[in-house]
């Protein structure tokens, strides 16, 4: 198999690659294949309620927090956050916009109603972070929201410290489950599948049940966060086979890997091995991300020289290292290193990195 570091679809764990695999011939316990099955099934009713249980597990959720598995992907829930949370009872919703997909949300909030940029990472060409702590943040806002990991620049949020003054919103979309959490800090979470959770269609959405008392009644029904959790997030039709990938998953984070505190172990010895690789590189690359707000993620870099970069990509492919190019609006090169990514797949990048470069020298 190739040796996928594609910022999406991301990666998939070699053993979840295969009970997918003869899950679509035949799910084992059932003798259906799971592209067959109904989302009315007991069989898919105990996923929705494994998957459940196992993210709670991972993240050592309380009864607080709801978890749901909605559609639509992270770019829905731009939208539906501030219908569901910005109610006139509050100061507008404050944004931080640290890059690509965290300005996507904030521009989608100014649609549906008044919402503030606390802070703008742009003047510094999307680099650098800032420390959530010290953001001035209106108390009265309805929420602050940001995005833990920005993708496409490859920063990432330290975790907050302290409790918020108001509720912390997340997009976790390229970072749920690489890491542990005090998950009772925040006052939603949400992450789209295709990074570190299986292939896209499924949504997974993590909310402290007293925001849900905000909600105005005149939603319409699908829009409305309290819709899918009454429902067991089987409102209408789910994506099953993504939500069964999903549940696969978190049966391998909990089984084989053995939580997210030895996830994060793994993680951080991968990124490290590679940010060490390109600095002793420094001549030749240049890393996009200030030091301080690396991303353990993805990995945004350039030869500097979009010929140099695509060369790059040609000898990664002979070594059979694919989904390196960089997103189009930041260019250059892209290494993400989602949880499936393994360590020996990061060694054979970084020696076919050190190989490039001497061959360039
Ligand atoms: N948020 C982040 C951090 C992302 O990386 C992405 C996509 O890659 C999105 C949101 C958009 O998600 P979707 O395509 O599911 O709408």
């Amino acid at each position: 198999n190739a040796l996928n570091f594609s910022a999406g679809p991301g990666a998939l764990p070699s053993t979840v690659l295969a009970q997918t695999r003869e899950a679509i011939i035949a799910v084992p316990e059932t003798g259906v294949s799971v592209l067959g099955m109904s989302h009315r099934s007991e069989w898919f009713v105990s996923i929705v309620e494994e998957a459940e249980r196992n993210i709670r597990a991972l993240l050592g959720l309380s009864d607080r927090y709801s978890v749901s598995f909605l559609q639509g992907g992270s770019s829905l829930l731009f939208a539906t956050i501030p219908m569901n949370f910005a109610t006139p009872a509050f100061a507008p919703p404050a944004y931080v916009n640290s890059g690509y997909w965290s300005s996507r949300a904030s521009a989608e909030a100014s649609r549906v109603g008044p919402s503030t940029v606390v802070w703008d990472g742009q003047s510094v060409g999307f680099r650098e972070l800032p420390t959530l702590e010290h953001l001035d943040v209106d108390r009265r806002a309805a929420y602050l929201h940001y995005v833990s990991n920005e993708t496409i620049e490859g920063l990432q949020f330290r975790l907050p410290t302290q409790d918020p003054a108001v509720p912390l919103i997340a997009d976790m979309s390229s970072d749920f489950l690489s890491r542990p959490l005090a998950t009772e800090r925040f006052a939603m979470i949400y992450a789209h599948a295709q990074k570190n959770l299986g292939p896209a269609g499924v949504t997974v959405s993590v909310i402290d049940r007293e925001l849900l008392g905000r909600i105005p009644g005149n939603l319409p029904r699908i829009l409305d966060f309290r819709t899918q959790i009454e429902h067991h997030s089987n409102y209408n039709t789910p994506p099953v086979f993504a939500i069964y990938v999903l549940t696969l998953i978190t049966r391998w984070l909990l089984n084989d890997i053995g939580g997210l505190a030895a996830m994060q172990k793994v993680n951080e010895t991968k990124s490290s091995r590679l940010y060490r690789q390109l600095d002793e590189m420094q001549d030749v690359v240049k890393i996009h991300a200030a030091r301080a707000w690396r991303s353990q993620m993805n990995v945004a870099f350039t030869f500097g020289d979009a010929r140099l970069d695509r060369a790059f990509t040609e000898a990664a492919a002979e070594h059979g290292i694919i989904g390196l190019d960089g997103h189009r609006s930041v260019g250059g090169l892209r290494a993400s290193l989602y949880n499936a990514v393994t360590p020996e797949a990061v060694e054979l990048l970084c020696a076919t990195l050190s190989e490039f470069a001497l061959q360039r020298a």
